[in-house]
């Protein structure tokens, strides 16, 4: 593994999500999480302080999602939410919100 190249790397994840092992979701600062797919569906928190990720699910908002999807008769393939934020424990600590833009 030692010579693995990103490239080589990026790839074998980008096939994992094709295959279902793993889910991948862009949280807007440049970032690619990639996470197990354990065929939970969930939302996700995103700290922009520390970048902490909390998952939370709500059937509330499914619900909500499904009622506007099919109003729009939109057959939906795909969907995230991702909310960005302060933690509390970022909150707590009054750190100022910085967003890392990874190049
Ligand atoms: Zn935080
Ligand atoms: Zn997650």
């Amino acid at each position: 593994m030692r010579n693995l190249s990103l490239g080589t790397l990026y790839r074998a994840l980008g096939l994992l999500v094709d295959a279902k092992l793993l889910s991948s979701m862009a949280f807007g600062d440049g970032r690619l999480v990639y996470e197990l797919n354990d065929g939970k569906r969930h939302d996700h928190l995103v700290c922009t302080a520390c970048g902490c990720i909390h998952e939370f699910f709500d059937a509330q908002i499914e619900a909500r999602q499904k009622a506007v999807a099919d109003d729009l008769e939109f057959d939906v393939s795909e969907r995230q939410l991702v909310v960005f934020g302060l933690c509390a424990e970022c909150r707590k600590a009054e750190v100022r919100v910085k967003t890392v833009v990874r190049q």
